[in-house]
């Protein structure tokens, strides 16, 4: 696995000479006196003044995502949702056109839809796969290309490296969903992306305990998703970034692990013949093996098959399983299966969900840390 350097940004000790880094649940910070205060506030003087700005907890998380990005700078939020509009009401005004990847998560539809048009941002959605698509949808106002790889539910790819080559020529911003991915399987700053976001809520967490959302990249761009932050106030909890911060030390162990589970299960029920298909991006019958290989590390947590009979037997099959949950939640510890067409995915129009190939058959397993072959028989069992 790559990227699992050792990341220690840390708050510094406090007088206790505590090993576990500290949280600072307060919402204000002391001034020396008022001399100190105006200088706080005129930026003359680093520091923390009040936690909807700055948080020393926060911080914590936020660097330690920034080293594993690669990214020069960033910002946590209360959910991944909250970090992705931040990434683009902070950047984008009245006018500005999106390109956009119809595979996306099903708020982040909602928010490109429902949201942004009133304000006058237009998006035009295009095939994550095909480049041409992306090109000619560029108009003169567009300013972001926007993604998320693998897709969520799909597990389609984009191809990063293309992308950025094709936003740094335009002079656009390549904004990604890394959530599915997580640094450790892939880096798109690496790949010339301007900005990646993530819900903190998944494999951040990994335990199913606490929301949390970030994005991170080029100091330019992350000073003005500050901004858009310190003023509007989706900040993160201090306590839910400890909760996070303490999580990603052991994220790179989780990562790998989850991978191996979820392509062992991926393989051994690819054969079943009540499977019409299987989609994971390390199998090799994923449309995009290669490029799943060449700019990811690993696979990732996520597998989506697909049942034959459709709703009734896809919903069948998810009533037998035993050691999966049915719940809203991926990058949990614990397995978990959904029906995205009937859950996630069900504001969205029957077309729309064709052409992401959400069928209604499709049901999305996120493969948690239990025993594999408990996890595999379990499977096996629930398919008959
Ligand atoms: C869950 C998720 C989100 C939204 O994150 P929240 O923390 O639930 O707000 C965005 N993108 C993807 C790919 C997700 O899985």
């Amino acid at each position: 696995m790559n990227h699992t350097d050792t990341v220690r940004t840390q708050t510094p000790r406090t007088s206790q000479r505590e090993h576990s880094t500290p949280i600072f649940p307060t919402s204000s910070f002391v001034f020396d006196d008022a001399e100190h205060m105006r200088a706080m506030f005129a930026d003359e003087q680093e520091g923390n003044i009040y936690s909807r700005f700055t948080n020393p907890t926060v911080a914590e998380f936020v660097q330690k995502v920034a080293a594993m990005e690669g990214a020069a700078a960033g910002v946590a939020t209360t959910t991944g949702m909250a970090a992705g509009f931040a990434s683009i009401m902070a950047l984008l005004r009245s006018g500005d056109h999106i390109v956009s990847s119809r595979a996306l998560f099903g708020s982040t539809v909602a928010l490109l839809n429902q949201y942004l048009p009133r304000w006058g941002i237009t998006c035009t959605y295009v095939d994550i796969a095909d480049i041409d698509q992306w090109t000619n949808a560029i108009q003169p106002n567009t300013k972001m290309l926007l993604v998320e790889t693998p897709s969520n539910p799909g597990l389609d790819l984009a191809d990063l490296a293309a992308l950025g080559a094709l936003a740094n020529s335009r002079g656009l911003i390549l904004n990604v969903d890394n959530t599915f991915a997580t640094p450790m399987l892939q880096r798109p700053l690496d790949l010339g992306a301007h900005l990646v976001w993530h819900s903190a809520t998944k494999w951040f967490d990994g335990q199913g305990r606490t929301m949390g959302g970030v994005v991170v990249g080029q100091e330019d761009l992350i000073k003005q998703v500050y901004q858009y932050c310190r003023n509007t106030g989706p900040s993160l909890s201090p306590f839910n970034a400890w909760v996070l911060s303490k999580s990603l030390e052991t994220l790179h162990v989780r990562m790998e692990r989850h991978s191996v589970h979820a392509l062992t299960l991926a393989t051994a029920i690819e054969a079943h013949s009540a499977v019409e298909f299987v989609r994971y991006p390390f199998l090799p019958s994923h449309h995009q093996y290669d490029l799943a290989r060449q700019q990811m590390s690993a696979g990732g947590g996520i597998v989506a098959m697909c049942v034959r009979g459709g709703y009734d037997a896809a919903t069948q099959f998810m009533d037998k399983l035993t050691l999966f949950t049915i719940t809203a939640n991926v990058g949990d510890t614990r397995s978990i299966v959904t029906h995205p067409a009937s859950s996630t995915h069900a504001k969205l129009t029957e077309a729309d969900r064709q052409a992401v190939g959400i069928s209604q058959g499709l049901v999305r397993l996120s493969v948690g840390l239990e025993n594999v072959e408990d996890l595999v028989r379990d499977v096996m069992e629930a398919l008959g």
